[in-house]
């Protein structure tokens, strides 16, 4: 039977990749709902194949092929999910993937954790308490809870930890209990309903966190685009003014930037773009912002900043640009930044942009490669 299920699985693979059926790593509803129809197809063949083996070549009785082929396709997609979740956490620890910004594998992960050996725990109790024969069945689906929060709170990949977990905490309380008594079918059947709906939850949850994601950040440098930052910095610039704290902003535009598509292309480009952007992420703290205002261009808000502290930042970013190397050569680029703060005579955020700009033009009309206050424009 062994060589049944490698055959058929194996072949499954293999078609389902020729014909690009699902794409790695599964993170959308589409992939999701075709890799269990898959799986489900998949071993509702291997189970027929195992029937028609026993019914042909084992002479079993025709009355008990039913019960026997349920058991079998239960247990084969029971095991077939299990490997696929112990399979996919595995990659997915080992290559770092997160599937979206905001994973819960990227965030504090104590408060998930401890949540999980709180779940465990108690799914173990309620088995004791109830671990009576028969009630599984009855009672065993509440199990599902657990899995439908974690998925809709936290995504895919920790729902399908959460399935994981449950199902062998209840698995090992039976096991512990009555070994004789353990309903191995009614469990496989918990196992495969929690898994799959760990994943239609969890992939549309990531679907729609990635949506609004994509819509609120660039493509090529992923920090905040443009319409983001006004969203976001409007916000800051109110509760700034409102509360007289301090507020600067950084404009940012690299120097000559077109010499460097020009001589290594465009895609030396895009990468020198990619690691500007980790600078500014770099220089920012918790409460700033920093997005990608359009071509070459970066802006920083940074929140209860005053002259000298926007000062120091901005010099701390100039010279971190300065280290970039554009990519497999040894040419470095620079920045020319302007600065404006938050006074009495601002209205809005957009004063401050347009301050900015008139600062980062005087940065580059006195030689680039430095930063200028817009305030101190008219003195000097
Ligand atoms: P200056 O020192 O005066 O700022 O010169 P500059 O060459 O940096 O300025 P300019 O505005 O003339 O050039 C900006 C260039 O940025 C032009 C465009 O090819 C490039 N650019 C804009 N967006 C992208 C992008 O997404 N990827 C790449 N690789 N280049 C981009
Ligand atoms: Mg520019
Ligand atoms: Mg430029």
């Amino acid at each position: 039977m062994a060589l049944r299920q490698l055959l058929i699985y194996s072949g499954a693979a293999v078609l389902a990749r020729h014909l690009s059926l699902f794409s790695l790593p599964v993170k959308t509803l589409r992939d999701v709902s075709a890799l269990i129809l898959i799986v489900v197809l998949t071993t509702l063949v291997s189970a027929a194949v195992a029937i028609f083996v026993l019914k042909y070549l084992a002479s079993v009785p025709s009355e008990e092929l039913l019960t026997l082929f349920l058991s079998y396709w239960i247990g084969d997609l029971g095991g077939v999910l299990m490997f696929m979740v112990a399979a996919t956490l595995f990659i997915d620890v080992y290559e770092g993937h997160h599937v979206y910004r905001g994973d819960v594998f990227e965030r504090r992960v104590v408060w998930p954790l401890m949540l999980l050996l709180l779940i465990a725990l108690t799914v173990a109790v309620y088995f004791m308490v109830t671990g009576v024969e028969g009630m599984v069945g009855r009672v065993g689906y509440l199990i599902l809870l657990p899995v439908a929060w974690a998925a809709t709170v936290y995504g895919m990949r920790f729902a399908l930890l959460t399935s994981l977990i449950v199902n062998l905490s209840a698995v090992s309380v039976y096991l512990l209990l009555d070994l004789d008594n353990y309903p191995v079918v009614d469990f496989q059947l918990l196992f495969v309903v929690t898994v799959i709906m760990a994943l239609i939850l969890g992939a549309s949850l990531e679907e729609r966190e990635q949506a609004r994601f994509d819509a609120s950040h660039d493509p090529l440098t992923r920090v905040m685009n443009r319409r983001a930052f006004f969203n976001y910095g409007n916000a800051l610039f109110e509760r700034a003014r409102r509360h007289n704290r301090d507020l600067a902003l950084l404009m940012v535009d690299l120097d000559y930037f077109k010499l460097v598509n020009d001589t290594w292309g465009h895609k030396s480009g895009d990468q020198v773009l990619m690691a500007v952007a980790e600078c500014c992420r770099h220089a920012c703290r918790q409460t700033d912002l920093h997005a990608r205002l359009g071509g070459e261009e970066f802006v920083l808000l940074l929140d209860d900043a005053d002259a000298e502290q926007s000062a120091v930042v901005a010099e701390r970013l100039r010279e971190a640009i300065e280290k970039v190397i554009v990519p497999l050569t040894s040419h470095t680029l620079t920045a020319s930044i302007g600065i404006s703060q938050l006074n009495q005579a601002t209205r809005s955020l957009e004063d401050m942009l347009s301050q900015a700009d008139k600062a980062l033009y005087a940065a580059k009309a006195d030689g680039r490669n430095n930063y200028k206050v817009f305030s101190k424009l008219a003195s000097t």
